[in-house]
């Protein structure tokens, strides 16, 4: 069987690495629009130095089925060795920080800090699991609403101004008051649907049916896995950066005489015909497979098939995207007066980034500050126009430094990285539109897999994850 991949990001090499090694397919072709593999997987190292700036993602969280998945694709990779993890005791781990009315507030991180009040909460986090315990659930049952919408019913205004909102703009760079519920609390929206509280409904479930994990028969802790489980791992990264991974899986594909890796290999279009093979024009020359795996944005895909699936392309169309602007400092000196993971800014304090990672606390690196600050998403255009140039970008990153951080330096070297289209954004409403964008892949039987950020979760866990769903389901065991 010769199988299509469709973009070199971690989702597709992943997607590839699946096929190829993992079920040995006869013949697997991967299509990579860009001159590198990896996607938003981008690390810069100073070697020199010895210090790296991230463009995209940084850290993986080792937790649940989808970081249990992640850990055994490192394990099978033989990276465990260059697996570097911040445990629960690390300050990283413990200080996360958001900016509220000019001042620097800790979010608590532990039971003790949900009993007292943390400013800017005016009451302890406790009284919002009391609201929600003996509070009723709306008479019409919901199919899906926001996130702000869920928490601020639930757990209180505050909790969904500050503590949600800001962890949507950290996690999708997103507006909480548009993102579904269903992006990060599906399982305790449902909760809330069939027992009216969340915590009844966590309570009850729990006593009836035992503890989600046992439910789950797929799930098998890895060793690694389990070794993160007892070290009490928060997070990790890898040596040299995020990029190590899709590094080695390039090495490990390039090595496989079934594989066939294509950069600058620019997807234009898909055309199924009925009962035969796909057909994939790639720069200007077509190339049939028996079968499709898409791991590119959604937006990209709808491109691809709308000559002759309107409706698809519609609905993948609708999956929109936000731009981030990624800007990376690097001094010379210790200047943080603060140690922890980082800060983010709720939208409400109407600031033009979203937050600040402390990557010199997170990975040790002594006697040197380095900082990744985020910009824009949702409001990108709204502070920056629609085409900001990197020096007005360097110039609101250290500005927002320097008022937040006091850290009034100019840095001694620095990486400005205009991301566009980069982070899905599942707004009220994603679930369904997945759901009819698969149906309609299966009523029509086009031979078409769907992996990636667009679709099943955001985060590097979820992709990779997707990647083997899209592989088991086209080669059931
Ligand atoms: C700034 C930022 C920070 C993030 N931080 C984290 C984090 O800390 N932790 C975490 O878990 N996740 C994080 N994420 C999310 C994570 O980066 C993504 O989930 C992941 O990288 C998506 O991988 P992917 O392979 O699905 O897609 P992509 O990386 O988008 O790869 C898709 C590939 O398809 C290629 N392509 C597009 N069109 C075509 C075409 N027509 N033909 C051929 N190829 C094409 C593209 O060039 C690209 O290489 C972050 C994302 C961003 C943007």
């Amino acid at each position: 069987m010769s199988i299509t991949v469709l973009g070199g990001g971690i989702s597709g090499l992943t997607a590839a690495y699946y096929l190829s090694i993992v079920r040995k397919t006869t013949k697997v072709n991967l299509y990579e629009a860009s001159s590198r593999f990896g996607g938003w997987i981008k690390t810069d190292i100073n070697d020199k130095e010895g210090y790296i700036f991230e463009a995209g993602p940084r850290t993986i969280r080792p937790k649940g089925l989808a970081g249990n998945n992640t850990l055994e694709l490192i394990q099978l990779l033989e990276l465990e060795n260059k697996v570097w993890p911040i445990t629960a005791h690390h300050v990283a781990a413990k200080n996360r920080m958001i900016y509220v009315k000019n001042k620097l507030c800790l979010m608590p991180s532990d039971i003790k800090g949900a009993l007292r009040i943390n400013p800017p909460f005016s009451k302890p986090l406790y009284y919002g699991a009391i609201k929600d315990f003996f509070g009723w659930k709306s008479k019409k049952r919901l199919d899906d609403e926001s996130i702000y919408s869920f928490t601020s019913r639930r757990f209180g205004k505050e909790i969904a101004d500050y503590a949600i909102s800001s962890m949507i703009c950290g996690i999708c760079a997103g507006d909480a008051k548009e993102i579904s519920v269903k992006f990060l609390m599906k399982n305790l929206f449902e909760k809330e649907q069939k027992f009216g509280s969340v915590l009844r409904g966590i309570i009850l479930d729990f006593l009836l049916n035992g503890s989600e994990r046992t439910k789950s028969p797929s799930f098998q802790p890895t060793p690694l896995y389990r070794k993160a489980q007892i070290e009490r791992w928060s997070i990790y990264t890898l040596q040299g950066g995020l990029q190590t991974l899709p590094k080695v899986l390039e090495n490990k594909l390039e090595e496989s005489e079934s594989v066939s890796l294509n950069l600058n290999s620019n997807c234009k279009k898909i055309t199924f015909e009925t009962g035969g093979p796909a057909k994939v024009m790639i720069n200007g020359i077509t190339h049939k497979a028996e079968h499709v795996i898409s791991s590119l944005p959604s937006i990209q895909l709808s491109q691809l098939v709308s000559h002759q699936h309107p409706i698809l392309s519609n609905e993948l169309k609708m999956i929109k995207c936000v731009d981030v602007a990624v800007i990376n400092l690097h001094y010379k000196k210790d200047l943080l007066d603060y140690q922890g993971f980082g800060l983010l800014v709720p939208p409400m304090e109407n600031l033009p980034i979203l937050g600040i990672i402390f990557d010199s606390c997170c990975f040790g690196m002594k006697d040197r500050t380095v900082l990744t600050i985020m910009c824009g998403g949702k409001w990108f255009e709204k502070w920056f126009g629609k085409d900001p140039n990197e020096l007005q970008l360097l110039n609101v990153a250290m500005e927002n430094v320097g008022k937040i951080l006091n850290i009034h330096e100019k840095p001694d070297n620095y990486k400005v990285n205009i991301l566009k289209d980069c982070i899905p954004q599942y707004v009220v409403g994603h679930h369904q539109r997945v759901e009819r964008i698969r149906k309609y892949i299966e009523d029509n039987k086009l031979p078409l897999s769907l992996c990636g950020a667009s679709y099943d979760g955001v985060g590097v866990n979820d992709v990779i994850l997707s990647a083997r769903l899209a592989v088991e389901k086209l080669m059931p065991v």
